[in-house]
């Protein structure tokens, strides 16, 4: 049994929701299909997620929305009419829209994630009514009857391992089942969506407590590149790849695969296979526990933009016990998480993601860590990023990193920072913002396309 997870640009359209069809029925083992909201036709359009946020913003702040809302309906409108279904399913989904801009709006968060969340439901409902008009035995499963069951706020969504039993039973269900993405609910029957592109997670979820013996994540590209296409020209397809390669190259810019999305699958040994909706037939990428690695030490290459560095400055810090702990706890306070602390003998820095950060934040960091840890100086750079050199076999290559600095040397750029994980899995180089591209491109070079690349 397969768990198949349709992404924005694989449903948004009726054409693409009918190769979509083709693909659940060319194979009877693809048995649990998870979709997300309707995402680009084309790529200035803009994803339902996005039209439902602007409509939740309005409605939040007391302003007129019937025409945001009437851009929703548009969209489902256009595929159920292109399916040829009547229109009944347009019905309930304007019902079921106008019930939730009706509802309270006390608490925002929890008002703009029941908008949110109505494009993968929506749209879960109109796939699953198609199914059945073109003769497939389908059904429309809420999560909140399927299991999916979240933890309560403040914390960052994640599925609560009680639900477990209650999804693993999808897997008896007669026919197809058809499961919206990115969203579950609390035990007292809150909503809560995951984050951005949270769709990946609910299929992972459902593959894991199901013991899928795949868990099949449809996109629009015919695999996992080695580097980012827009950037380097034509990368290199990466056919197979291990949980920890793929969770490496999705922290830093693969946007291909949510990076939390790996975690259930990882944990019961689902293999993933990222395929293509509009070519099925291309092998895909597969994601594995374990793989022959063959001869190239680098799998992939990923850079990320949008970091701050905290830079501390201490005498003595080395021998100051806990000093660490109370910087990272005033990080804490603050709600920050961090992502790596390089550190000198009297001085340490944090790397922070700026999605984080704010001015304010940032002043009373400074003011607290010189106040507090009496730091002898204190202070944040914007504008840096992080390029990552990722491979299972990195870790038994000698001189990779000379490579690495010399390839980037040559671009002119200074490194930063430079961090390797314990496992070795990874290499990050800390660059500033505007030598990313060149840096990309000149690392590309240098394991992918010269000859040493493949001895
Ligand atoms: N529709 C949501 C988003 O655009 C979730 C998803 O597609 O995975 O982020």
């Amino acid at each position: 049994m397969k768990v198949c997870k349709f992404g924005g640009t694989s449903v948004a359209t009726a054409q693409q929701i009918k190769k979509v069809a083709n693909i659940i029925h060319s194979d009877s083992s693809r048995k649990i299909i998870v979709v997300s909201a309707p995402g680009k036709r084309y790529s200035e359009d803009t994803k339902v997620t996005d039209l439902l946020i602007l409509l939740a913003e309005k409605a939040l702040i007391g302003q007129d929305t019937e025409s945001e809302l009437q851009q929703v309906l548009t969209r489902y409108h256009e595929i159920s009419e292109g399916l040829g279904l009547n229109d009944s399913i347009n019905k309930v989904i304007e019902k079921d829209l106008r019930q939730r801009l009706a509802l309270d709006k006390q608490d925002p968060i929890l008002f703009m994630d029941i908008l949110k969340a109505s494009g993968e439901d929506n749209n879960a409902k109109l796939i699953a009514a198609y199914l059945q008009s073109v003769g497939m035995e389908a059904a429309y499963v809420c999560p909140r009857d399927g299991g999916l069951l979240v933890n309560e706020r403040p914390q960052r969504v994640q599925a609560l391992p009680e639900g477990e039993t209650l999804l693993a039973d999808l897997r008896n269900r007669n026919g197809i089942v058809v499961f919206p993405g990115f969203f579950g609910y609390t035990k007292d029957g809150t909503l809560r969506t995951f984050n951005r592109g949270g769709s990946d997670i609910t299929g992972s979820l459902l593959a894991a407590a199901t013991r899928a013996e795949l868990y099949e994540n449809f996109t629009d590209v015919d695999s996992v590149f080695s580097a980012n296409p827009t950037v380097v020209d034509q990368p290199c397809a990466i056919h197979t790849m291990t949980y920890r390669e793929m969770r490496e190259l999705s922290y830093a810019g693969f946007t291909v695969f949510h990076d939390e999305a790996l975690r259930p699958a990882f944990l019961h040994s689902i293999p993933v296979c990222i395929k293509n909706t509009n070519n099925p037939s291309a092998r895909g990428t597969m994601i594995v526990k374990e793989r022959e690695c063959g001869t190239r030490p680098v799998v992939g290459i990923a850079a990320d933009n949008g970091f701050s560095t905290l830079f501390v400055d201490k005498y003595l810090m080395n021998v100051e016990i806990g000093f660490g702990r109370r910087l990272l706890e005033i990080l804490e306070d603050e709600e920050i998480p961090f992502e790596h602390t390089p550190s000198g003998i009297d001085n340490m820095s944090v790397i922070i993601r700026d999605t984080f950060l704010t001015e304010e934040k940032e002043a009373r960091i400074v003011r607290r860590v010189k106040e507090e840890l009496d730091a002898d100086d204190a202070y944040f750079r914007q504008d840096y990023s992080m390029v990552v050199l990722v491979g299972e076999r990195m870790r038994d290559t000698t001189g990779l990193t000379a490579r690495a600095a010399s390839a980037i040397a040559k671009t002119g750029a200074s490194i930063q920072m430079i961090n390797q994980g314990s496992t070795e899995v990874s290499l990050v180089f800390g660059i500033h913002r505007k030598d990313e591209t060149p840096v990309l491109r000149a690392l590309y070079e240098e394991f992918f396309q010269t000859a040493v690349a493949h001895v």
